[in-house]
């Protein structure tokens, strides 16, 4: 689909990019000449995430320990990756999200995902951003992605923390498109459905029940893939979506579409003899 070194040359942070998602795209871009830095809590995880990705190239993944809720880390992980030279681009990746009744959740709770979804896309982008801003260099190209949720603009039941903070880093992906777009920065964000992967599926589909019925409301009748994500995220993050800045990306199928349609059901619901007894009757 893309050009061999489309992303060669180019110096990218994914959060959250030991497995899933993230790990699909640090895979992706490898593939396409970036050099790749990932970060989350767990070290094991990134040492495995880095043992398979450096297989796809050698020498060009780099791993780090880092929460992205806590500032002072963040900071020494991006002061770390500049000082092998500036970083190009951003994936906010991170985040934590599980089901539950909104009245019984403690602050908390709710803390948990805002903490890591919000502050932590806040935290990074400002560590990056505000580098980017000081150091002036003509003609950047610099590009923040943020991986957001459909129903960052419907709200969802019963994910309400992570609904709140999705809608939060869409808001801040658009403030940000326009505050600095004219120093070089485009800032744009993918919403997907669902995808699976063992974090997301064990989290927020962990019944088969589930899943059945998320794949019965989905008009093409099949969840995505993480290498149709990767895709998606390649084209955003390349010099080739230049012009696209403040975007937000659906990428579920129609999913939400189907859910929001008011007659959307009726192909599932009505008989052949039902739609035959609605035809119209011809005037004798
Ligand atoms: P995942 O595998 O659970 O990915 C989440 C990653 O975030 C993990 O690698 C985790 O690693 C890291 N993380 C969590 N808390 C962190 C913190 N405080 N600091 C740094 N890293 C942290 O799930 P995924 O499905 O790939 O999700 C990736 C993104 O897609 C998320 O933003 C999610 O909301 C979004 N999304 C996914 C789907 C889907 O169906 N898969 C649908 C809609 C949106 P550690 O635990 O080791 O820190």
């Amino acid at each position: 689909m893309f050009r061999t070194n489309l992303l060669r040359d180019k110096r990218i942070l994914i959060t959250g990019g030991g497995t899933g998602l993230g790990r699909g795209m640090a895979h992706r871009f490898l593939e396409l000449g970036a050099t790749v830095h990932i970060c989350g809590r767990r070290q094991e995880v990134l040492d495995e995430a880095a043992r398979e990705l450096d297989i796809v190239a050698p020498g060009k993944i780099h791993i780090h320990t880092c929460d992205v809720r806590d500032l002072a880390r963040v900071e020494e992980m991006i002061s770390a990756i500049w000082a092998d030279g500036t970083l190009d681009i951003l994936v906010n990746n991170a985040a934590g999200n599980f089901l539950a009744h909104t009245e019984e959740l403690s602050p908390g709770g709710f803390n948990a995902v805002l903490g890591i979804v919000l502050m932590g896309t806040i935290n990074v982008t400002l560590a990056c951003g505000r580098r980017w801003l000081e150091a002036k260099s003509p003609n950047q190209k610099r590009v923040v992605l943020n991986i957001a949720a459909t129903y960052w603009h419907t709200g969802s039941a019963y994910v309400v923390p992570s609904a709140t903070a999705k809608a939060g880093v869409v808001a801040f992906t658009r403030s940000l498109a326009v505050e600095w777009g004219d120093r070089g920065i485009r800032m744009n964000a993918i919403a997907p459905g669902p995808v699976p992967t063992e974090g997301a599926f064990s989290r927020v589909l962990p019944l088969p029940q589930l899943e059945k019925i998320a794949l019965g409301k989905n008009p093409l009748g099949r969840f995505g893939t993480v290498e149709e994500l990767a895709n998606l995220a390649t084209f955003l993050v390349s010099d080739q979506s230049g012009y696209i800045n403040g975007e937000v990306v659906t990428m579920d199928g129609g999913e939400w579409l189907q859910g929001a349609g008011e007659f959307s059901d009726l192909g599932k619901l009505l008989t052949d003899a039902d739609w035959q007894s609605l035809k119209p009757k011809k005037k004798t």
